[in-house]
Order: structure tokens, then C-alpha cells, then sequence
């Protein structure tokens, strides 16, 4: 195929970039020029890709001081403002370089409006689950609350006036709710009624990033103990209570890694046994090969790599999508949740010890673990965006 010019319009979270980034490896790995849009806090993580980064400053929060708005309509605000913020740059930048192809995170918002104006497809690469026929009217209890609130409609406003201003008329809720084309990065098992998603959506993943799995800065504990790895994910690690629970209920006859985040320091948690590793962030694919089990706070990323090293979940869920795929991986027999406020160190325990020894949670995974493994990988995948090009 010849070389093309490939524009990916990122979001500058490192779960909405980990689960596309092997893609966008083996597209520049394939002589295509990948330009990379995401704010400048994340441009070292997509920069090992071979893409040229087209970095952005960012209002998200990010880091120690991160605060996500509580209400549903100002978060989706924060992707808004950003994707408003960028635009210009980025066609003041693509007006001088034309794409021959847009692909784009969820949280990529002005990517189709990039789509329109230079006439190529623009293709979702989704990270999470994506809506099914009916899903307006299944998730009616749920989205009509924040439609009409005095956030969800200022958001609906603001983004209809900024289509308006390219030439788009357009619901702002259908334009989001029901993207032309879809490449889904997450198994298909993790998708709810995904015998009801329609066929401009298809499942070419998941695809891991080769070069996370090779990452090999952890090494398994040379004890022998199972390992259990403790991991909130990058947003929702505030959580130094359930990191006590899982001290006092593991560090016996355990080996507990656990990733901490920014709110939570080694000093919180007091003086630690040689069987409890704490980091502020860990190579969550070399600990997970090893692992015997998982707390998660069952982001879709987590779930993602739990299924693909077959390592069985005890799932807290914090907000968004995550009570679903709790749920989702609770009903695919695979994992436990445990409601945040029934965690203590005797819960925890108790559910650790029923997902890891458990036969059947054993067998569905090696199940699970084959089907994923067998779909193809980022080859599939790249594959998949190069039949728009
Ligand atoms: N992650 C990691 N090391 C850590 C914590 C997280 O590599 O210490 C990665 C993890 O492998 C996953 C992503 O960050 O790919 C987190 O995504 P997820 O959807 O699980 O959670 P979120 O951060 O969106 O809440």
C-alpha cells in the first residue's frame, strides 16, 4: 500500500491512549506518516509509535492536584472545551499537511469535523463499549437526567454552536451517540448486547501494544507466592483505605504489588513486609502475567488485560463505565464485585481467595484468554484502518 498521511486525534488521558497505541505502531511500522494529536503532558508516551506528536497545551486534569467534575455534563464539558481549544491549531496545521485519513479517540471530539472539511473518513477507535441498537431507550433513566440539567444542556448549546460554525447541523447527542464508523478495541465479550451493535462498528481488537508487553522493569518475586496486583488505574487511585485493607488481608501469604497513584505515598501505608511492593505506577502487563489475581477498580484498560493474561478480577467500581464491566465480568464468570463500601480486609480476602481457586473462573478464562489472543492483534487492527484508506 502506498504511504499515506494518517491524522489520530487523540485525548490526553493515558487510558484512552494505551489501547490504540500498537495500532498506530504498526501503521507507522507500515511506511504510513501517523501525525498524533494529543495534549503535551502525554507526547512521550505516543512518541516511541514513530508518529510525528502534534502536542497541545491542556485543561484536563491531570496528576496529584486532578479533580474530575462530579456532574456527568461537566466532564463531557472537559472533552468539549479541549476539543474547541485545539481546533484551530489543528486546521491551521492540516489545511497546510491534508490527511488522507482521520482516526480518532472517543475523546478526540473535532476529529470528524476534520473528516468533513478535507472529505475522508474519519474512524472511531473506541476504547470502551460502544452504544447498541436500542441503547437510547435502555440508558433513557440514565442519559435523560443529564440532558436536561442545566450542565447538559449548556454542553448541548455550546456544542451545536460549534458544529453550527462548521457548517454541521447536527443533535449534538445523535452527532456523539452514533459515530459513521467504529473500530472497537475492547474484546467482544466485554460489550454489552453485542449481538445488537449495528455493523458500522467492528471488533478488531484488543490489541496490546507490543512494546508494553515487552516491557520487562518488574520482575515476579523469587518466594513463590501468588501475586496480586492492586491497580485503581490512573484516574481513581485515591483510595489509601482499600490500600490498608489489602495490606493487613495479602501481606501474609501474598505477594501484593500495588500501584498507588499521586494522592498516596510508601509513607502512608506505613512500614511495608518484603511481600508488599508499593510504586506510584507499574508495568501493569509484566505484573499481570504473573499475577494470580487482580483489585481493579474495572476500567475498561484493567479488564481489557486481566481477560488477556486470563488473571480473575475482584472489581470495585469508582464511576463510569465501570459498573458495567464489573458487572460484565462478573456475569462472564470470571470475577467478583465487591461494592466500595462492603470492602474491608476480611471481604477482600474472601473474594481474592474464591476468584483464584475457583475451577470454573479458571476454565472460562483460558477460554477467554484464547479467543482474545487468537483475533488477530495489532496486524488485524491495522489492517482494518488501512481498508478506509
Ligand atoms: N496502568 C499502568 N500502570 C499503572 C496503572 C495503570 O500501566 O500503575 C495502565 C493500565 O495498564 C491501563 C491504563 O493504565 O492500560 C488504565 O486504564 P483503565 O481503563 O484500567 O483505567 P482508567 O485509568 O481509565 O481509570
Amino acid at each position: 500500500m502506498l504511504r499515506k498521511h494518517i491524522v489520530m486525534v487523540g485525548c490526553t488521558a493515558p487510558s484512552h491512549v494505551y489501547p490504540s497505541l500498537g495500532v498506530i505502531g504498526e501503521l507507522v511500522r507500515r511506511g504510513h506518516r501517523v501525525s498524533y494529536v494529543v495534549g503535551a503532558p502525554l507526547a512521550a508516551l505516543v512518541a516511541p509509535t514513530g508518529a510525528d506528536v502534534v502536542e497541545h497545551p491542556t485543561t484536563f486534569p491531570l496528576g496529584e492536584a486532578a479533580v474530575w467534575p462530579d456532574d456527568p455534563a461537566e466532564a463531557m464539558r472537559v472533552f468539549l472545551d479541549e476539543a474547541i481549544a485545539i481546533h484551530p491549531q489543528l486546521i491551521a496545521r492540516f489545511d497546510k499537511d491534508r490527511p488522507d485519513l482521520v482516526v480518532y479517540d472517543i475523546g478526540g471530539l473535532g476529529a470528524p469535523l476534520l473528516g468533513e472539511r478535507y472529505g475522508v473518513p474519519a474512524v472511531q477507535l473506541s476504547p470502551t463499549l460502544v452504544a447498541w441498537e436500542g441503547y437510547d431507550e435502555d440508558m433513557a433513566s440514565v442519559m435523560e437526567p443529564i440532558k436536561t440539567s442545566p450542565s447538559g444542556v449548556d454542553y448541548a448549546a455550546t456544542y451545536a454552536a460549534w458544529l453550527a460554525s462548521h457548517g454541521i447541523s447536527a443533535d449534538p447527542w445523535e452527532w456523539i451517540g452514533h459515530p459513521s464508523r467504529v473500530l472497537s478495541l475492547i474484546p467482544r465479550a466485554m460489550q454489552p448486547h453485542a449481538d445488537r451493535v449495528g455493523s458500522h462498528v467492528r471488533f478488531v481488537g484488543p490489541c496490546l501494544d507490543p512494546a508494553r508487553l515487552a516491557d520487562r522493569s518488574w520482575t515476579p518475586p523469587s518466594s513463590g507466592r501468588p501475586v496480586l496486583l492492586v491497580s485503581f488505574g490512573t484516574a481513581f487511585n485515591d483510595q489509601l483505605p482499600v490500600y490498608r485493607d489489602c495490606v493487613a488481608a495479602f501481606a501474609a501469604d501474598w505477594h501484593v504489588v500495588m500501584s498507588l497513584g499521586k494522592h498516596v505515598s510508601a509513607s502512608d501505608l506505613g512500614p511495608l513486609p518484603d511481600s508488599v511492593e508499593v510504586y506510584e505506577s507499574v508495568p501493569q502487563l509484566a505484573v499481570l502475567e504473573a499475577a494470580s489475581a487482580f483489585i481493579t477498580h474495572a476500567g475498561m484498560g484493567g479488564a481489557t488485560e486481566a481477560l488477556w493474561f486470563g488473571v480473575p478480577t475482584v472489581a470495585i467500581p469508582q464511576a463510569a463505565d465501570q459498573f458495567g464491566n464489573a458487572a460484565q465480568l462478573e456475569a462472564l464468570g470470571v470475577g467478583r464485585h465487591l461494592p466500595a463500601e462492603s470492602v474491608t480486609a476480611a471481604s477482600l480476602r474472601e473474594a481474592v481467595e474464591e476468584v483464584s481457586s475457583s475451577a470454573s473462573v479458571a476454565a472460562r478464562l483460558a477460554e477467554l484468554k484464547a479467543e482474545i489472543r487468537g483475533h488477530g492483534g495489532v496486524s488485524f487492527a491495522a489492517d482494518a484502518v488501512e481498508s478506509y484508506l
